[in-house]
């Protein structure tokens, strides 16, 4: 108002009373020559540059130079040379996700503009009427990733600039060290402590002891499902892990952070004691003690002990992971971006999370692709909750397809510093590598029951 007033000869009250009635004379007379002054007003050059560009095609790139299945979105537009790629893996699925972004997702894409990602991933979503299963999720990732890669790209900025700039210098993770025996575990934990990892998730064999039991399962002895079929004996697995994090903490001390995946493989309960066994070894986290079917579960564990839990791996849709954050029945998100639809539905949950103290760890082994590892990376840097993340260090036949992988000093990702994502994919030497069809989630009792991971 001390503007209006600032007119000469127009009073406060005449002022006023132009504007309440919307004498068209009067706002002219009042805001004419500011109006007139702002419409002069050159783009300044910096702000320009953003002309619509328009999306030409949406494909399906997958991949296995690891021998993991990885599907890769490229998304091209009309401005020569202009493209983004996002990570659409869903390693069991692979060729489901393909199918759902050559025959679906570039038939809706093509056309529109780039820059209204928001717009884009809400339209996208319920275009399929039903929706939030992971191969549509994962295809929505690669959409939505690839659409931030170029927005970035536009800005000429690196991604996490666009999210609000750093929090920090860069993204502390954490190695894995896995072996047959509670001393070879050690022995690669403090490996990893001296190439200056704090922090070392610890696992014998594969998940539940996969691979490493003394015991022959009776239902491979009855010829019972197929030979590949993998066996855990739930008692043993429960009988090694205090062992294991008895011999870690013997042979190498207290100061490194130790953590450890039980991928939902025993009973609720069972899990339950388990972790209340772990407290003397003070673990950094315990992870996803329960499957998705059971998430029930979570308040009496929260009642029974106070080990650090990470959770929600498999979790692909707000109504699974909205009541355990809210009320604050867990303390590490592991969500997997792809999984849940990309990168603007991760930074709402990481919104989400800052508000109940419930910390970022994106899931990141070798089946998120690079792209995918650098999206986790930029979130991780641009957001206050952001608590730890998974590692994996790319092979040279992974970085002959990827380049500007994400790398590791001292315990610490960096992302590469180029617009965008800062990941880019060679197609050529992609197609070197086909995807397979072979799940490996089959794991047994030694009764033959399936167990649920
Ligand atoms: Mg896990």
């Amino acid at each position: 108002m001390e503007k209006l007033e600032a007119q000469p000869g127009i009073s406060r009250r005449d002022a006023m009373k132009m504007l309440t009635t919307g004498s068209a004379a009067g706002l002219l007379g009042l805001f004419g020559s500011p109006l007139a002054r702002a419409e002069k007003r050159a783009t300044p050059s910096y702000a320009s540059g953003m002309a619509p560009i328009k999306i030409k095609s949406v494909k399906a790139i997958p991949t296995a130079p690891e021998g993991a299945n990885l599907v890769i979105v490229k998304v091209e537009t009309t401005e020569p040379g202009l493209y983004g790629i996002g990570c659409a893996t869903f390693t069991q699925r692979a060729l489901a996700v393909v199918t759902a972004v050559d025959n679906y997702l570039n038939d809706f894409c093509v056309g529109k503009d780039v820059d209204n990602i928001e717009d884009m991933w809400q339209s996208a979503y319920v275009s399929s009427y039903w929706r939030n299963g992971p191969v549509l999720n994962n295809a929505l990732s690669g959409l939505d990733e690839a659409l931030w890669d170029i927005k970035g790209k536009r800005a000429n900025m690196p991604l996490y600039q666009l999210l609000g700039g750093k929090c920090r210098i860069a993204v502390d993770s954490y190695a894995h060290a896995s072996g047959p025996t509670p001393e070879a575990i050690a022995d690669n934990v403090q490996k990893y402590m001296s190439q200056g990892f704090r922090h070392v998730r610890i696992q014998q064999g594969g998940y539940g002891g996969v691979g490493t039991m003394e015991i022959k399962p009776d239902f491979k002895e009855a010829g019972f499902g197929k030979d590949s079929d993998s066996f855990s004996d739930q008692h043993t697995y429960l009988k090694r892990v205090p062992k294991m994090f008895e011999v870690v903490r013997q042979r190498c001390g207290e100061d490194v952070e130790l953590l450890h995946d039980i991928h939902e493989l025993v009973e609720p309960m069972d899990a339950i004691n388990l972790i209340k066994r772990l407290e003397p070894y003070n673990p950094y986290w315990i992870e996803d003690p329960f499957s998705p079917e059971n998430i029930g579960w979570l308040k009496h564990l929260r009642a029974n002990t106070t080990v650090p839990i990470a959770f929600s791996e498999l979790f692909n849709n707000i109504n699974e992971f909205r009541g355990p954050m809210v009320d604050q029945l867990i303390d590490y998100i592991r969500i997997h971006i792809s999984q849940i639809g990309g990168i603007t539905p991760a930074m709402k949950v990481a919104r989400l999370g800052e508000w109940f103290n419930v910390k970022t760890a994106w899931h990141g082994p070798g089946d998120t692709s690079p792209v995918g590892h650098a999206a986790n990376g930029h979130i991780d840097l641009a957001v206050w909750n952001f608590g730890i993340q998974e590692s994996h260090f790319w092979s040279d036949k992974a970085q002959e397809v990827f380049s500007g992988c994400p790398t590791f000093k001292n315990g610490y990702m960096y992302i590469n510093e180029a617009p965008g994502l800062g990941v880019d994919i060679n197609e050529k030497e992609a197609a070197k590598y086909p995807v397979g069809t072979r799940s490996k989630w089959t794991v047994r009792k030694n009764d033959g029951t399936i167990l649920r991971p």
